[in-house]
């Protein structure tokens, strides 16, 4: 069954949204940070003069990819197996959880390192782990926070976005027992290095995602910015890599592309300071045995629709978060999946076949600013559109707007019905009519107007306008042609 983390029992966005609009600290946080985020990434792109070009170049390999899915993840299964590697594959979440849990059992290990793994929040794995007597612990300094908070994840490539410094310093006092720690940048990630450095020389597996999945070598890459993945990728005995099946790219020559992008648009660097790759196993260097574990979790169900498929290009950058205007002002929570913003509002609902989170296409106000900085020009907005009509055409869109497209189809049927709807509305709005704009109207739309202007209406359409106005013109025409016969106008009237 698919099971995209707990999206299936989240409330719908808006109200969702409400209750984080609410939150001004948490507002204040997303703000700060992704105002930081996109200086970042406008300085290192400006500086690029092949953007473009490069932009054009990772989307045609994905789309290739996507159209040899099958090829590419059979190539890479055979070259990671030469290489020394064991490859499973799991048809959604409980599968992938139950192939880690029983390897790490088989292994008789009771503790995990766990590094760079969003798709193990989809899965909800460390539920499974922890079910099973396996204590996970995150690596990742972000992904920490939000552990150690029992929070989370707000943001795909920063999950503790939400927090400023003073929160997690608040949290570190407590859940490291450390009352006396400092409150500069520096005390906090040597509070969290103290805490992690003695989990990396003691426990002996390792857990990892991918950022890429190499077919033609069988090499998995992960990037990150504080080294913690490398030493959870190369310290413990055994490893394990948990990726979904659209991670593959066909060739290492294709990284070339994807690394100027990906480090670029996530976190606003040249380059990402760590990139870790490797290909199965050697001896005397790194994990004695390793294992990765593809997953499909509806992503295949994905792949099937030629019109959305360009979902699954992303490489989960953040950079659409950055920019969409609504994740700036509700954050990733409201979105009730690990996979929020602009690729959240179509990547999710696609994921469970549009049963759940069939609110998120809503979430937008499609002004376009997530194509515009997508690195794999994922063209969002049209996707959401094309999400909306098949929400509508299965009858799931929502009450409102179902109501007002009847409404509207009803008033657009003919001439007739038009001119009357007009007339209704007309009347109907009279009383809230102030200095040319309406005021105080009732229901839903007071709501709209608390931060709108709306003129109020015309006192005729533009049709009764040009009705009107035509038998005007041919009165007006008539008099001037009387005048000239009469002489008033020698050219008209010119018989000589
Ligand atoms: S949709 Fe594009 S911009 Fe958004 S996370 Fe994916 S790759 Fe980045």
């Amino acid at each position: 069954m698919i099971r995209l983390s707990d999206a299936a029992a989240a409330p719908p966005f808006p109200a969702a949204a409400k209750d984080a609009l609410a939150n001004a600290q948490l507002r204040k946080n997303v703000r700060h940070a992704t105002n930081v985020i996109r200086g970042k990434r406008a300085i290192v792109v400006h500086e690029t003069p092949d953007w473009e070009a490069l932009r054009d170049a990772a989307h045609e390999i994905k789309e290739h990819t996507l159209r040899y899915l099958d090829v590419y993840l059979e190539q890479f299964e055979a070259n990671c197996i030469r290489a020394g590697g064991r490859v499973h594959w799991a048809r959604d979440a409980d599968e992938a959880n139950r192939i880690v849990v029983s390897l790490l059992q088989e292994w008789r290990e009771q503790e995990v390192i766990k590094v760079k793994t969003m798709t193990s929040d989809e899965t909800r794995l460390n539920d499974a782990l922890t079910d099973s007597g396996i204590a996970p612990y995150e690596t990742d300094l972000a992904d920490l926070i939000v552990q150690l908070g029992h929070d989370r994840p707000s943001h795909i490539v920063v999950p503790a976005l939400h927090k400023n410094r003073a929160e997690i310093r608040a949290l570190f006092q407590r859940a490291m027992a450390r009352p006396d720690l400092g409150a500069e940048p520096a005390d906090l990630a040597d509070a969290a290095r103290r805490f992690l450095r003695e989990k990396f020389l003691r426990v002996t597996a390792g857990f990892s995602g991918a950022n890429f999945l190499i077919a033609d070598t069988g090499s998995v890459c992960v990037v990150e910015s504080e080294g913690n993945g490398r030493m959870c990728l190369t310290l413990p005995k055994r490893l394990i890599t948990l990726a979904g099946i659209e991670k593959v790219i066909p060739s290492f020559a294709d990284l070339e592309v994807f690394l100027q992008l990906l480090a670029r648009s996530a976190t606003g660097e040249r380059m990402n300071p760590y990139n870790s790759i490797w290909t199965g196993t050697t001896a005397g260097d790194g994990p004695e045995e390793f294992h990765v574990v593809l997953l499909d979790n509806g992503r295949t169900t994905v792949l099937a629709d030629e019109a959305s498929r360009e979902t699954l290009d992303c490489i989960r950058c953040g950079a659409c978060l950055n920019a969409c205007p609504v994740y700036r002002q509700t954050g990733g929570h409201a979105y009730g999946s690990v996979y929020s913003g602009p690729i959240g509002a179509i990547l999710s609902p696609q994921l469970q076949s549009l049963q759940h989170s069939q609110s998120l296409p809503y979430a937008s106000s499609l002004c376009g600013a997530c194509y515009e900085v997508c690195p794999v020009k994922i063209n969002i907005p049209e996707i959401l559109i094309y999400l909306r009509h098949r929400l509508v055409e299965d009858g799931q869109a929502p009450l409102a707007e179902r109501i007002g497209m009847k409404a509207a189809a009803a008033a657009f049927s003919g001439p007739a019905m038009l001119s009357a709807a007009h007339g209704a509305a007309r009347l109907a709005s009279r009383p809230f009519e102030r200095d040319g704009t309406l005021h105080g109207l009732p229901g839903p739309l007071a709501e709209w107007l608390k931060t709108r202007d709306m003129p109020a209406l015309p006192p005729e359409s533009f049709r009764q306008w040009w009705g009107n106005r035509r038998p005007r013109e041919e009165s007006e025409s008539s008099s001037a042609a009387a005048r000239s016969e009469r002489g008033g106008n020698p050219r008209a009237g010119d018989k000589r």
